[in-house]
């Protein structure tokens, strides 16, 4: 058996990188930078008020109960000539930019007036509510590096500085397929006798959407050598080929029955549990990936293998999951031969660390405790079990939608 790591190795380092292309930032969440972003200009623009309120000189507000001149009013969107001299005052709403003469804003709610003089009830130190120029970003520094993947608040970053089209690697397009004699569309009501529903497909897809791959679904393939050629073949021109199903021991294996004896194919079989065999290797011009059938070995070879592939592909620095220690709530027992990909959820917190239950069986088939689960439970090979009580590595795969909304909290 191949350990973990090395199985990763050698999937990582056979994969390279996809072109470049600009991509309008309205399309570019989960798109990765594929060339550095220096800040053409500083953000904010121009030095602006935090607040509604006046805008003033220090001196005159060093002590409470000044009395200023107001000198007009300055709504955001809009620039004055305006400059505030010594017992002068300009009204100010948050945003718009401060006037020659003032470095301090008094908010409103600390001051009276009557439109022509404003009373200021407090002492105000110089720079208060003044957003400077640069205080966020300033010009010519480096904002975002190559390999940042952007989300949400990246694009909105890339919009303040006027980058409306990133330069981002393309998306790996990905062929993908069932097989079995055994599989119906998911879409079916009634299910003929010793058939069941392709659970793969569609959590494939999902799968591959959210790693910003483009999916070309192949299918579902019958157990016959010619079918699976023919799929084979349709998707030997994506970047990446993957199957589920067909690689381990059975009679009916015909990925393994088709594949196997080509050079460009390896079959292997990894000391992780579940998703033991995996074959790798090329089909024609794609990247082939031959997950298992049972759809928990699906999720644990995707989660292992095939998303940090598609995120070295498309230039990504961070491409594993999140780990984070946390303490078993209960026994942990495992093949110690294995790495062991336990699917668990956090039930709450002892001494403020996470601690982690089983989401349900344990089984390769077993689909609803992975869909139940927030992480893996990584139990390294060589360990075999994890007491309750002790340190065990959890793998984020569900880090959102963690907390529950009560309402009224
Ligand atoms: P295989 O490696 O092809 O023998 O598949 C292993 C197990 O996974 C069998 O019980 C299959 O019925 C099941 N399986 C294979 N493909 C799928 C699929 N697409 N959806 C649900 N179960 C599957
Ligand atoms: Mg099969």
């Amino acid at each position: 058996m191949k350990p973990l790591e090395e199985a990763r190795s050698e999937v990582l380092s056979s994969v390279g990188l996809l072109d470049t292309e600009r991509v309008p930032i309205w399309d570019a969440r989960g798109r990765v930078l594929s060339s550095n972003v220096i800040a053409p200009e500083n953000v904010p623009p121009f030095p602006n008020s935090a607040m509604d309120g006046f805008a003033v000189r220090a001196a005159d507000v060093a002590s409470p109960g000044s009395i200023l001149e107001v000198l007009g009013d300055l709504p955001a969107g809009s620039a004055t000539d305006i400059v505030v001299g010594p017992g002068e005052a300009l009204k100010i709403m948050t945003g718009a930019p401060m006037p020659r003469g003032a470095d301090t804003v008094v908010r409103v709610e600390d001051t009276t007036t009557d439109g022509s003089k404003v009373a200021v009830g407090v002492a105000v130190e110089a720079g208060t509510s003044v957003r400077s120029a640069g205080g966020d970003v300033v010009r010519d520094q480096l904002v975002f590096e190559a390999g940042t993947r952007l989300t949400p608040m990246h694009l909105g970053v890339l919009a303040t500085i006027g980058v409306g089209q990133p330069e981002v690697f393309k998306r790996p397009r990905v062929a993908f397929m069932s097989t079995g004699d055994e599989l119906s569309p998911p879409e079916v009501a009634t299910l003929a006798s010793g058939a069941i529903r392709d659970s793969n497909r569609p959590m494939v897809k999902a799968l591959l959407d959210e790693v910003g791959a483009e999916s070309i679904d192949l299918g579902i393939v019958p157990d016959d050598p010619e079918a699976l050629r023919n799929a084979l073949d349709r998707g030997s021109n994506a970047d990446f080929l993957v199957s589920t199903g067909g690689v381990s021991m059975g009679d009916y294996d015909v990925t393994k029955l088709v594949l196997e004896g080509d050079a460009n194919v390896g079959f292997w079989k990894i000391a992780i549990q579940p998703a033991k065999p995996f074959a790798f290797g090329r089909v024609g011009d794609a990247n082939f990936f031959g997950l298992p059938g049972n759809p928990v070995s699906v999720l644990v070879s995707f989660e292992q293998f095939l998303r940090p592939a598609l995120l070295k592909v498309q230039g990504a620095r961070a491409i594993l999951r999140p780990q984070l220690t946390a303490v078993a709530g209960e026994d942990l027992d495992t093949d110690p031969e294995k790495t062991v990909f336990v699917r668990v959820f956090v039930d709450g917190l002892t001494e403020g660390v996470p601690t982690v239950m089983r989401s349900g069986g344990q089984s390769s088939n077993v689909l609803s405790a992975a869909a139940n689960a927030d992480a893996f439970a990584v139990v390294p090979r060589g360990a075999g079990r994890i007491e309750a009580g002790a340190q065990v590595t959890l793998e984020m795969f569900k880090w959102s939608e963690t907390r529950e909304w009560v309402d009224g909290r």
